[in-house]
């Protein structure tokens, strides 16, 4: 699908923190350039005043759907945008919002008070349970280079290459110090899509999976490394459930 030049990109945020947005708001130094191919819409942390557009190219959505509110609010963006674009770890899988599962209600109750378990709100879905999604970006946070390059590819009439292999490549290019073979630390980078550049592993932390499960993962032989550093079941898998994803 090729858009006439400017196109009309929105943002809509449904349960989410606005850091995915934050994160082409950051790009500044690629701003005067994307002035001049993009007209934004409906993207309040921008401006209030850009509105709610009759007609969108392309829409972005952040966050996890939490509502029926939200639902409704999707299905109409869904029908009004030409192209719609899942963005960040709770449009994909829900994302860290899943994490309270079955502690819901006293979650609800212990934030809230008595109120919040009356509310018309349900467990967090990922986008796609809802409507057709054209492209997913990863990430919690994206990174800025996948958001540009998804813009540019769609000005150009495509999509951008997928990224196929896993964060501990992105460590092995970078020569990092392997933290879940020389330190028996939970590293989920082999099981990882890569792109973030192992941007955790490369400052010591092991790889929280935020951007999802590469294809062909080894979830097995991954567990196995876990059980014999020490980690008990309900504890890997907490881990592999920390992005609302169960492997
Ligand atoms: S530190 Fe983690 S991501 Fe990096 S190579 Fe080791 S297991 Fe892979
Ligand atoms: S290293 Fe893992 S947790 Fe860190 S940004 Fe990359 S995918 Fe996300």
């Amino acid at each position: 699908m090729k858009f006439k030049t400017p196109i009309k990109l929105a943002w809509h945020r449904f349960t989410s923190c606005s850091g995915c947005q934050l994160t082409l708001v950051n790009c500044e130094a690629s701003m005067t350039a994307l002035s001049a191919v993009v007209e934004l819409h409906d993207f309040a942390l921008v401006s209030s005043a850009l509105g709610n557009s009759e007609v969108i190219d392309v829409a972005l959505v952040e966050g996890s759907l939490t509502s029926p509110s939200e639902v409704k609010r999707l299905l109409a963006l869904r029908r009004k945008a030409g192209l719609l674009v899942a963005v960040g770890a709770c449009a994909l899988t829900g994302g860290v919002n899943v994490m309270v599962k079955g502690e819901r209600r006293r979650a609800m109750e212990s934030i809230y008070g008595k109120p919040g378990t009356e509310w018309d709100t349900f467990p967090p879905q990922p986008v796609h349970h809802f409507v057709k999604v054209d492209w997913q970006i990863p990430g919690c946070p994206p990174e800025q280079h996948e958001l540009l390059e998804m813009i540019a590819a769609i000005l150009h009439g495509g999509w951008p290459g997928r990224q196929v292999m896993p964060v501990c490549m992105e460590c092995r290019i970078n020569e990092n110090r392997c933290l879940l073979e020389e330190d028996h630390a939970p590293c989920l980078g082999p099981i990882t899509r890569a792109g973030c550049h192992a941007l955790c592993p490369g400052i010591g932390v092991p790889c929280e999976g935020c951007r999802g499960v590469v294809a062909e993962a080894n979830q097995d032989e991954l567990c196995r490394l876990f059980f014999a550093a020490g980690l008990s079941e309900q504890d890997i898998r907490h881990r592999l459930e920390r992005f609302g994803e169960v492997l």
